[in-house]
């Protein structure tokens, strides 16, 4: 697949302040820090499209990139971090504000993919947020991010355990690396199937881990059993 164009044609630090794209829309949610700039930088293969955290002035908005590649267009959309322990009542309730917002309206949005740092616990609060993406019929995909930062046996035993935290629902992790592009592929595929329908590999009415990734040359190993 190649990228012809990307670009970021708004943000907003209102859901509903965001244009409307006509576009099938894919939203990117995690923690502060997970590796979601990274993420959308390595998909959109750009360096510097989306604002990493060591950027001055990352704001809380919504921003929604347009990439035009040779399957079609869509948009990519990077929704503030979040990291409940560290800021107050009042921050968390404008995030949820502004996430839900988001998620919740937008006819546009496709896919919800919630990164997760494989060197990290699974928490409630991403419990919290796929137990809201179900309720409200959001399609769902977990990415493990970062997965350079350990060896292979690590990464092994960290992804089953973070299947296994995770529960059935929402497919199996996607186990990546934005530094050493491991996974994207994978990603790739899977918000190409959601933005425009199936490809050669059909999603069947069971929902978003529907895919059978065994069957792809294109599998992450790391994430097989
Ligand atoms: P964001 O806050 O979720 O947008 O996270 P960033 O993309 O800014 O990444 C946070 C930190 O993690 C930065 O120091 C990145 O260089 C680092 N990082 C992100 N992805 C990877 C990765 O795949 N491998 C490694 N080793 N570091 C990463």
């Amino acid at each position: 697949m190649k990228i012809l164009e990307a670009e970021l044609i708004a943000s907003a630090p209102r859901a509903d302040a965001l244009p409307a794209s006509g576009l099938p829309e894919i939203a990117f949610l995690g923690r502060s820090n997970v590796g979601k700039s990274s993420l959308l930088n390595a998909l959109a293969r750009r360096r510097k499209l989306a604002r990493t955290s060591s950027t001055p002035g990352k704001t809380r908005e919504l921003v929604l990139f347009r990439l035009r590649t040779d399957r079609g267009e869509l948009g990519l959309v990077d929704l503030p971090g979040y990291g409940w322990a560290k800021v107050s009542r009042k921050e968390r309730e404008g995030w949820q504000r502004l996430a839900e917002g988001y998620l919740s309206k937008r006819p546009e949005l496709r896919l919800a993919i919630l990164l997760q740092d494989i060197r990290r616990d699974w928490s409630e609060d991403e419990s919290l947020l796929l137990r809201w993406l179900a309720e409200r019929d959001v399609p769902g995909r977990i990415v493990l991010t970062k997965t350079d930062k350990l060896k292979r046996m690590r990464r092994q035993e960290r992804t089953r355990a973070l299947t296994a935290a995770i529960g059935p629902g929402f497919g199996k992790p996607i186990a990546t690396s934005s530094q050493k592009g491991e996974g994207l592929d994978l990603v790739w595929r899977v918000c190409l199937e959601h933005a425009f329908g199936s490809g050669d590999a059909p999603t069947p009415a069971g929902g978003p881990d529907a895919e059978a990734p065994d069957s792809r040359p294109d599998a992450d190993p790391v994430s097989r059993d």
